[in-house]
């Protein structure tokens, strides 16, 4: 099964793919986490693409397009990703059907996780990573454990783009974009909204309510 998640920043993404991804054994593919490592390790990539992935703009859809063909066409990922952070418009959208064709798969479900402007800015203002296992925190809502070997605050790090300015940029750039891509999946009946405000175990459960609906169609 092969599953998109939607959601502005900060809507919990990344935190219910990392579930999913343990409990029903697929790849996540976040095109923003392939980034941001590229920007990290300062590849020619990741040079070209760091100021516009820090202020809050899109990169070109030709470089996500190669990167998502470059996984969808291993034999050892196919039938299983969650693919996180794309698509992002709706060129991305109708791209991304192409080359699933091409490899012979399609989308099974997409997620969608609605969440208002004032919840996104406390979220991103508390968010943090763990550098080591990638496992994603908030001060307020979600601390990292104090006495942990990895998680600990010395391994916690912020995203160069989690700001509230670049933050609001973001979430603009998600309505104007990315919410039309929704009408297009709902048109394809694949579209289950989940409300993105509930507690992280509270969402997990709908997820997981869903996707055992959507397992038995199989
Ligand atoms: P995310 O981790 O999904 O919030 O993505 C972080 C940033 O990476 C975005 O603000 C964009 O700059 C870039 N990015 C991630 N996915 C895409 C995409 N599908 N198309 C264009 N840019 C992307």
């Amino acid at each position: 099964m092969n599953i998109i998640i939607f959601g502005p920043p900060g809507a919990g993404k990344g935190t219910q793919s990392k579930y999913i991804v343990n409990k029903y054994k697929l790849f996540q593919l976040s095109t923003g986490e392939y980034l941001r490592k590229e920007i990290k390790n300062k590849s020619t990539l990741g040079l070209k693409i760091a100021s516009i992935v820090n202020s809050g703009s899109l990169v070109s859809d030709e470089i996500v397009s190669k990167l998502i063909e470059n996984i969808i066409s291993k034999n050892e990922y196919k039938d299983r990703i969650i693919f996180d952070g794309y698509p992002r418009n709706i060129q991305q959208a109708k791209n991304l059907e192409i080359v699933l064709k091409k490899y012979n798969q399609k989308i099974d479900l997409v997620l969608s996780l609605s969440v208002n402007l004032e919840t996104i800015k406390q979220r991103i203002s508390g968010r943090s990573f763990c550098s080591i296992c990638g496992k994603i925190y908030n001060e307020f809502f979600n601390p990292a454990p104090k006495d942990a070997d990895c998680c600990s605050t010395k391994f916690l790090q912020k995203r160069g783009d989690d700001t509230l300015d670049v933050a609001t940029k973001r979430f603009e750039k998600y309505q104007e974009a990315t919410e039309p891509v929704l009408g297009f999946y709902k048109n394809l009946n694949l579209l289950k909204v989940i409300n993105g405000e509930s507690p992280i175990d509270d969402i997990y459960k709908e997820i997981n309510r869903i996707m055992s609906l959507i397992e038995a169609w199989h």
